[in-house]
Parts: C-alpha cells; structure tokens; sequence
C-alpha cells in the first residue's frame, strides 16, 4: 500500500461530528448501527472510514444528509456544519428546505453502486441539467460551460459524455459522471460511499487519480467510506476504524497504517496482501462481526480480539489519546504492535 503524503490544510473544523447516535427500528427491536460516533472534518482534508460491512460507515455517511431509510433516526448527537459566511449550524435542525439545499451545494454524496444512480432514460446532459435547475436557475450556457469544466477534469471527453445515456458509457465513466455532477454545485464537502467497488483493478486506479487531482484543484473535503485499506491509505489525510457502530481508533493516515494502536485496525491490516516487497502470511480475523441487536458486554470485539484479558469482557474502553490526533478505544493500546510474519520461500 503507498500511503498518501497529501497534507491538508487545517484550520477551524468545517464539519463536526459528536456523540452522533444512529438507530434503527426493526422487528426484533432498536439496533444502534452508529453509537455515539465523534470526529471532526477540516477544510480541504480527506477522511476515510474504514471496517467491515455492517460497521455503520455507510449508515454514518447517510445519516450526515439525513438519507436514512425510514426505520432510520438521529435521536443523539449533533452534526456542526460551518457555512461559508463563517456560520456554525446543527444539520440534525435543519428543516426540510435548509437539508434540500444542504445537499448537493453544500455536502454532496457519491453512492455506493453509483453506476446504477443514473436514470437509464435521460441523456448525461439533461441529468446534470436538472441538478442545477433544482437548485440554482444559472443560465444554460453556464451549466454547460460547468459541466464541460467538470467532465473534463474527471478525464472525460465533455462533448461526447453529455450526449449519450448511461448505457453507452463504460462502468469506469458512468463513475466519474456522477463524481462530476455531484461537484456541479460547489459542495465543500463530499461523501463517497466505496467509490471504487465493483470497478476493474485499472478504473479503480484511474478513480483514484480523479478525485485525488479534483481536490487539489477544487480544495473540497473529502469523507470517503471503504473497506478497501489500499484506498483510505492513497486518498486520506486521516482514518477513522469503526467497529459495531464506534470509532474504535482516529489517527492521521501514517500512524493508523504504520503504527496502528487497536487491535482490530491490525487485523484489517493485516489481512491486506502485500504487492510488492516481502511475501508475508495473511491473517484474518477470527470470527465475524457482532449481531447489533446482542453486542458482547464490555469491549464489542474482544470475542475476537487476540489482546483480550479479563477486563475487556466487562469495561467498555473509552477513545484513550495515544499522541496528538491519534485515539483508541482499547485498554492496552501500547501493546499493539504492527507485525507482520514473513512467509519462507524456497529457491
Ligand atoms: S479493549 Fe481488550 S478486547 Fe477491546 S480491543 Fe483492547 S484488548 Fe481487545
């Protein structure tokens, strides 16, 4: 994994997130998919989430622009938006009218399974057409003028791409034309929800070079959610491991992937084969992620969890500050050590 060397520039957090609860309601009774979950997002950084499925990333993503199905509710917690006049507002008071013009002109979100966002029957134009008239009532030779701008940054052939309807396109530039309408309004912050899934190894890389030259360019922050560590490793300034709807660790992009100081963050490390250097043994993590519905007393991972002792089953570790901007909610973070057994090999 190459782990990325952008540094972003921070000042007042643009976004914060605290003690943010997220619940659903099902048949068998209140599950807690985010619990209590708090970090902070600055301008023109870069943020990745990262865990398993069912870790509550996409749910904490959907619940910033209040996207959540309607068994889906915020009943703790705050999402501290800085407007551009300097501002502070709380997103979870917003009314319906400020969360509309919230989305897309001031946080905008890239879903998972993007490719299937485009209306199958609407040529490209006319879809990012109706994005700004939704909003904005610009002029069309300046949404055309917008749009040509966007497309070309995303390395698309402008002329050719407003023309044609999703079919015609490629996976790859079906991707890149909703990562280009989803800027069409100047979003400071944009949510990508696992940019890269279901892409070929060459897209992914060419994804990566898109978004990575477009915040340079258009200085947005970025909250991006993966489970792909090779990602967050290339496009993030800071990581944030969650685990059974926590963030279990928060730290800048080298200490996570270099000295990660919780032991499930290792084990998503150490899970990852190498593509160059040493052959080292992959190991999983034993077991499978907790049933929300019945979370294990004490620590939620420690059935699974190789540092576990006694305590672990019983107190539930608070986020311990490791070093400046480095947390984890583990008992025996200094222990955590990043290792990684090299596999013999013979001539
Ligand atoms: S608190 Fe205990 S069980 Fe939880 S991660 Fe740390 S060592 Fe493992």
């Amino acid at each position: 994994m190459e782990v990325s060397s952008v540094t972003a520039d921070r000042g007042e957090p643009i976004l914060s997130v605290r003690d943010l609860r997220v619940e659903y309601l099902t048949s068998a009774g209140t599950v807690a998919a985010v619990d209590g979950a708090s970090f902070e997002l600055h301008a023109g950084e870069s943020i990745a989430l990262i865990g398993e499925s069912g870790s509550g990333k996409t749910t904490l993503g959907l619940g910033l622009l209040r996207l959540l199905p309607k068994s889906g509710r915020t009943p703790a917690g705050e999402i501290l938006y800085r407007r551009r006049d300097g501002r502070v507002v709380d997103v979870l008071r917003f009314s319906n009218e400020e969360m509309r013009r919230f989305r897309w002109q001031e946080c905008a979100m890239v879903f998972q399974a993007a490719q299937n966002a485009l209306n199958p029957v609407a040529r490209v134009w006319d879809q990012m057409l109706d994005t700004v008239r939704a909003h904005r009532s610009d002029s069309r030779d300046k949404i055309r003028e917008r749009c040509e701008r966007l497309l070309g940054m995303v390395q698309l052939e402008p002329r050719r791409v407003l023309h044609a309807f999703p079919h015609e396109l490629s996976g790859g530039m079906r991707q890149r034309v909703l990562i280009a309408m989803s800027l069409l309004l100047d979003p400071q912050i944009l949510v990508l929800d696992e940019p890269t899934t279901a892409l070929d190894i060459l897209t992914q890389r060419a994804i990566i070079d898109v978004l990575r030259s477009l915040r340079t360019q258009l200085h947005f922050s970025m909250l991006f959610i993966s489970h792909d560590l090779s990602l967050a490793a290339e496009l993030a300034d800071r990581v944030a491991t969650m685990y059974a709807g926590k963030v279990v660790e928060l730290g800048g992009v080298r200490d996570i992937f270099y000295d990660p100081k919780h032991p499930y963050t290792l084990g998503l490390i150490n899970a990852v084969p190498p593509v160059a250097g040493d052959l080292y043994e992959i190991s999983s993590i034993p077991g499978a992620p907790p049933s929300l519905l019945n979370l294990p007393s004490g620590c939620s991972f420690h059935p699974r969890c190789m540092y576990a002792r006694e305590r672990c089953t019983s107190d539930s570790p608070p986020l311990y500050s490791v070093n400046s901007g480095h947390t984890s909610a583990c008992h025996y973070w200094s222990e955590v050590q990043l290792q990684r057994k090299l596999v013999e090999t013979r001539d």
